[in-house]
């Protein structure tokens, strides 16, 4: 089942965005009304741990890293519009501060707007507490990192939180235990080694056309990269894709 990804939502995408993470609310109500209107139904992040049958239909998750202040603001409403459920990864440290790893710094979500956000029924997830590169740490600070984050977070909401982002999609084989050590039901990732719970595969939905959308989540694009096609003929199809 094909996840999206996202991270900040803007109204006008900057000409330059050094860190890839701003998508316009056009592009995402467009994405949002193209896998409508192909009959892609949008489900739960959960779902994606369970091998979907085909009388399922299309399926697909959506989900939003970091929690910048604009989830609220300017993606909630469109989310509401198309009535999809979605999953926003949150830096359990770091609520009302800064998103300080990128180039630009943007506002994260307070308390407040978090707690907003959850009673209007989007699924919070956890992000780690203060989005390191998590392989890098001793195993103390993965565990802090993971198990404290969360701890942090279900206390915070009130809620289970059962889902875990890798900060930087960074993760190795300590990290992964950890994760599967604190309780965590799955892990979104990026799209790196083998997909599976702990490794949820995501496509980076951020500045994709929805012509380029339709080609990932068909699982086009994930064909032509196994294929033994020529370099050339598969770095095209990576270009348009
Ligand atoms: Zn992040």
């Amino acid at each position: 089942m094909p996840v999206l990804m996202y991270h900040r939502i803007v109204e006008q995408e900057p000409l330059v965005d050094a860190d890839g993470v701003c998508t316009s609310v056009a592009r995402l109500e467009a994405h949002l009304a193209w896998l409508a209107a192909h009959s892609y139904l949008c489900v739960p992040l959960d779902l994606a741990l369970h091998r979907a049958h085909k009388s399922e239909g299309r399926r697909f998750a959506i989900t939003f890293d970091d929690g910048y202040a604009e989830t609220l603001r300017l993606a909630l409403p469109v989310l509401q519009k198309h009535s999809v459920p979605a999953t926003v990864f949150v830096v359990s440290g770091m609520i009302g501060g800064d998103a300080v790893w990128n180039h630009r710094p943007a506002r994260l979500l307070t308390h407040d707007e978090l707690l907003e956000l959850q009673s209007a029924g989007v699924f919070i997830g956890c992000h780690g507490r203060t989005h390191r590169r998590l392989s890098t740490l001793p195993r103390g600070e993965i565990t802090s990192e993971v198990a404290g984050a969360r701890d942090e977070l279900q206390q915070m909401l009130g809620t289970p939180v059962p889902f875990f982002a890798y900060p930087h999609h960074d993760f190795d084989a300590r990290v992964l235990t950890a994760v599967a050590d604190a309780g965590f039901a799955g892990a979104a990732a990026g799209r790196t080694g083998v997909h599976g719970r702990y490794n949820l595969h995501r496509i980076d939905a951020a500045r994709l056309s929805t012509w380029q959308l339709g080609l990932h989540v068909s699982g086009v694009h994930r064909w032509a990269r196994r294929q033994k096609i020529p370099a050339t003929v598969r770095r095209m199809v990576a270009r348009l894709a």
